[in-house]
């Protein structure tokens, strides 16, 4: 049975019709006037509903040529509610429930834009975490989807608890390349010390935590893991996908975890420029 979302009353409100959300698209694109997909230049001709003619170098384009959304046949106002699905949702996202509430037509289609939409969240700006980080390797077992993702964390250690985390699946990576990658050099590493943790890349501290006897062993790494598990976080995983597309369940556990205070407008907007923006491929 169907499931009514409240949020989606809102959308329809905004987005009453198709019109409004290829406007939106055409605003967030082109917030400082037309671009060409192609050369950069800024004048065109309009030779169609929607269709755009470069003045320079002929290119003919639409408001999704040039953005992952390209070969989609879909109306831009059910990419737009999909967006809105995710940044509403505050459990992870569920292909099967995107079906039916956002009516996609097929569990195939509702797959692939979800991946679309995972893949425009792994473009979104990511801060990477900084001052004292704690780092490890955790096997999170999902109850949704049964999977257990065996995956590095760091989390950033502020003065109340836990700020922003990271997280990237174990076999995709080591354990260096993944403090490059998410943590600011000069920040201070803590970890357990044992084994491959007992070292940190150049420019990096290290501090080792000795665990006291009956304590947990990193406890702010378990509140968080307990946290992504309350919340539902991760678990959007299809049976059999990949492992890059497995990294990007856990792409999308942190980009909620770690904007938990921001307006889900905010997610929307930040979604739709993934989506749309840093993406090149007019082949
Ligand atoms: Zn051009």
């Amino acid at each position: 049975m169907e499931t009514k979302k409240s949020y989606f009353e809102e959308f329809d409100h905004i987005f009453s019709n198709e019109q409004k959300s290829i406007d939106y698209l055409y605003n967030l694109r082109w917030a400082n006037g037309w671009e060409c997909p192609r050369c950069s230049h800024s004048e065109h001709w309009k030779v169609g509903n929607m269709k755009y003619k470069c003045k320079e170098c002929g290119y003919q384009s639409t408001i999704i040529s040039g953005t992952s959304l390209q070969r989609s046949h879909l109306p831009a106002s059910k990419w737009l509610k999909s967006a809105w699905y995710i940044a509403n949702e505050t459990s992870c996202a569920n292909a099967l429930e995107m079906m039916n509430v956002i009516d996609l037509g097929s569990y195939h289609t509702a797959l692939s834009v979800l991946d679309k939409l995972r893949a425009a969240i792994s473009r979104c700006e990511k801060q990477k975490l900084k001052d004292t980080v704690i780092v490890d390797d955790v096997h999170i077992k999902s109850d949704t989807d049964g999977f257990t993702y065996h995956t590095y964390i760091a989390v950033e250690v502020i003065e109340n608890g836990y700020g922003h985390i990271s997280m990237e699946l174990h076999s995709q990576t080591d354990y260096h390349s993944f403090i490059r990658r998410n943590i600011a050099s000069g920040s201070t590493i803590r970890t357990n010390g044992i084994n491959i943790y007992a070292r940190v890349p150049e420019k990096y501290k290290l501090m080792v935590i000795n665990k006291k006897s009956g304590s947990k062993l990193l406890p702010l790494i378990e509140d968080v893991v307990d946290e992504i598990l309350n919340r539902r976080l991760l678990g959007g995983r299809q049976s059999a996908c990949s492992d890059k597309k497995t990294n990007m369940c856990l792409e999308e556990c942190c980009f909620k975890f770690n904007r938990r205070n921001k307006k889900a407008e905010s997610l929307f907007e930040e979604i739709l420029l993934g989506m749309i923006k840093n993406y090149q491929n007019l082949n």
